[in-house]
């Protein structure tokens, strides 16, 4: 079972992609997560990354591209994909690197909550964990990417019948019991 996992900042993807991997033994791929490696291994790489994510942009499409290139696609029961796609040249170009090695994505988690919530939940975050991409203008930047640039790769997905709903403010069980639910007839 291959997925891709959707939601604005705030919405809880990164811990329900955790839940998921574990429970299908799917490998969890967080392009987030494999850039902030890169930012604290302090590589040239990471200090371009570290400005970019700081700012809440996206970075460029060479080091997203460069970093999916060492993501493990060909674990055999699956994987899920979070963090990515983040706007629609950045589908095409997963697209190509699935269609390389017959990959199809099976479905897209879409985990949506308010803008409202997202502000404050990414605020709550900003205290407890001190991101440098949780600051204030940051999230806004980050938010507006979401609503302008990613929101449309959910509706090419939905165009292809792949798009699962699933309402992200209840708590982090009720949430991930109804994905699995719904995972139900994926499998
Ligand atoms: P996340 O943990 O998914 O919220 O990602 C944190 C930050 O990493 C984002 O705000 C971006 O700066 C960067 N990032 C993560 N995934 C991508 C991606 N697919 N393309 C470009 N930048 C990304």
């Amino acid at each position: 079972m291959n997925l891709i996992i959707i939601g604005p900042q705030g919405s809880g993807k990164g811990t329900q992609a955790k839940l998921i991997a574990e429970k299908y033994q799917l490998n969890h791929i967080s392009t987030g997560e494999l850039l902030r490696k890169e930012i604290s291994e302090k590589t040239a790489l990471g200090q371009e990354i570290s400005a970019c994510t700081a700012r809440g942009e996206l970075v460029p499409e060479d080091i997203f591209f460069s970093i999916l290139e060492k993501a493990d696609f060909s674990q055999p029961n699956g994987f899920i994909l979070d963090g990515s796609p983040r706007n629609m040249s950045q589908q095409q170009t997963l697209e190509k690197i699935f269609s390389r090695t017959d990959l199809i994505i099976d479905a897209v988690i879409f985990i949506d909550i308010p803008y409202k919530v997202s502000i404050e939940r990414m605020k709550k975050r900003a205290l407890i964990e001190g991101r440098t991409d949780d600051n204030e203008q940051a999230i806004k930047n980050r938010l507006s990417i979401y609503q302008n640039e990613t929101l449309p790769v959910v509706e090419h997905y939905r165009s292809q019948g792949k798009v699962i709903d699933i309402d992200g403010t209840p708590g982090i069980e009720a949430i991930f019991q109804n994905i699995c639910t719904q995972l139900e007839s994926v499998k």
